[in-house]
């Protein structure tokens, strides 16, 4: 299991999976947070696929979320963006979003970060041995959410500063027509503008890519 502390030679290297529908400040503080505590070299943001529902609700276009999360991560030369995910068919499942990077990036250590309440989900999943073998995980803390490691200590948590953000209240919000100005980033904001985002309830854009 890879330390806290980095033992010099090989790279560290961060994994933020989302659907990033919008990216919000939430998700920039948890990556920047984690990335600072565990001395990564850089955290590569990874949009899922588009292919089901989630939650009912149609997610917005892989496209639309790629680039809103390469416009809020450009300034940050740490932050990168990867298709991986986007380019896969089928549905997003994290065991093979690691093994591409693994694949892509035979020399890191890789550190998936994930909020409290994905953290949850994970522990759920088939018990993946392969999971635990690709990546270290690192849960952070969510307001209004409980983070728990469930006995297993090759999970590290890690308090971050609490942003009660999330891109179902940013949707929302843009659909009632309150403003979403520093929740995300001011470049996010305007691509939503721009591309009418969020504005219909079941989640079709009225502007393509
Ligand atoms: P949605 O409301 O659509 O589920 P979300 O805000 O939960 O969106 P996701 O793209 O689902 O965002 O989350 C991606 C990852 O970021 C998950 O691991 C999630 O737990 C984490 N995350 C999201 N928002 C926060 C936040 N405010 N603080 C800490 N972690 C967060
Ligand atoms: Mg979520």
């Amino acid at each position: 299991v890879p330390s806290v502390e980095g033992t010099g030679n090989r790279l560290r290297v961060g994994v933020m999976g989302g659907t990033f529908d919008p990216i919000h400040h939430g998700h920039l503080v948890a990556a920047s947070e984690v990335a600072s505590v565990f001395k990564l070299d850089e955290v590569i943001f990874v949009p899922t696929g588009e292919p089901w529902q989630k939650a009912n609700r149609k997610v917005s276009a892989a496209e639309h979320r790629y680039l809103m999360t390469v416009i809020a991560t450009a300034a940050n030369p740490r932050f990168t963006v990867s298709r991986v995910d986007i380019d896969r068919p089928g549905p997003t499942f994290t065991i093979d979003t690691l093994r591409d990077l693994k694949r892509m990036r035979p020399q890191a250590d890789l550190f998936f970060i994930t909020g409290a309440d994905a953290m949850a989900q994970i522990m759920s999943w088939k018990d993946n041995d392969e999971l635990w073998d690709l990546a270290h995980f690192v849960g952070v803390t969510r307001p209004g959410h409980v983070l728990d490691d469930m006995g297993r200590s090759d999970v590290s948590l890690l308090e971050v500063p609490a942003m009660a953000i999330s891109s179902t209240d940013c949707r929302t919000r843009v659909q009632e027509q309150n403003p979403v100005w520093y929740l995300v980033p001011d470049g996010v904001v305007q691509y939503i503008a721009k591309y009418g985002l969020y504005v219909q309830p079941d989640g079709n854009s009225a502007g393509r890519v």
